[in-house]
């Protein structure tokens, strides 16, 4: 299985990565996908990726961190984007999408207009570079619909940590988008994320951690894990029809597609 969405360069994994790892691996999740959020951390998840068997990494500026952007880091971006192409004409990267970028209109301090420009000029990187694009969205919806629709992300992408309703789901899926599957349906009370996940085509979906946030249920308090991945697959083979074997054949290579990882 592959771990969409990690944040592995983050404590406590940074102080032993390679155990977390073996952890992951005994589990079955044998590959990851770091997400970045900002300049500060890009040369972390790419070390991690270079260093680390079976793990990936994705650079963008991520709207939590709004504030610590800035337009420098937009150039930034693209010379980080553009030496990474040139890596990968030789199969020698590891980078595998732009993200995480979104929209996060729930933190105390927000400047939408600053944070939908960054996410345009990210949409535009990602198709430039034929790069998927990570998602983030929190309190936005509507504007992040709108925006896609303005500049559909042309080698597809993630909605990230999908706790919407089924017709939202959709409409993301009809933009080319999968849809993050994290430890939210492993919560009861998450009926309305559990009915959609259970309706949708099984191949829009992507299993991630999202750790070390979003614990799954039964480990709340603690950090989450990318061997917690096993959680989430357990919580949505309840949910669908299909037989887990299926269900993880699909999942692993809708992901490996998306983002080129071999597999
Ligand atoms: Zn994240």
């Amino acid at each position: 299985m592959i771990d969409s969405h990690c944040h592995f360069d983050f404590a406590p994994f940074s102080e032993d990565p390679a155990h977390y790892l073996a952890l992951a691996r005994q589990a079955g999740v044998n590959k990851l996908v770091i997400p970045s959020v900002g300049v500060r951390n890009w040369q972390a998840v790419r070390q991690l990726a270079t260093e680390q068997d079976g793990v990936y990494f994705a650079l963008g500026l991520h709207p939590f961190f709004s504030a610590d952007h800035t337009v420098a880091a937009e150039r930034q971006l693209a010379a980080e984007l553009e030496a990474e192409s040139l890596l990968r004409a030789k199969n020698r990267s590891h980078c595998v999408a732009v993200g995480e970028c979104g929209l996060d209109f729930a933190i105390a301090e927000v400047d939408r207009d600053q944070q939908l420009t960054l996410l345009s000029s990210q949409l535009r990187l990602a198709n430039h570079y034929g790069l998927p694009v990570i998602l983030h969205c929190r309190k936005a919806y509507p504007e992040l619909l709108r925006l896609l629709k303005q500049i559909p992300p042309v080698a597809g992408g993630v909605y990230h940590a999908f706790s919407g309703s089924l017709e939202q789901a959709r409409q993301m899926i009809d933009l080319g988008l999968k849809i993050g599957v994290g430890g939210t349906i492993t919560y009861e009370r998450a009926k309305k994320t559990r009915a959609a996940i259970a309706q949708l085509p099984l191949s829009a979906l992507l299993l991630e951690t999202d750790a070390p946030d979003m614990p799954v249920a039964g480990f709340q308090g603690q950090p989450n894990r990318p061997d917690r991945l096993v959680a989430v697959m357990d919580a949505l083979v309840t949910l669908r029809s299909e037989p887990r074997e299926e269900i993880e054949k699909v999942i692993t290579l809708t992901t490996a597609e998306l983002f080129h990882i071999p597999h």
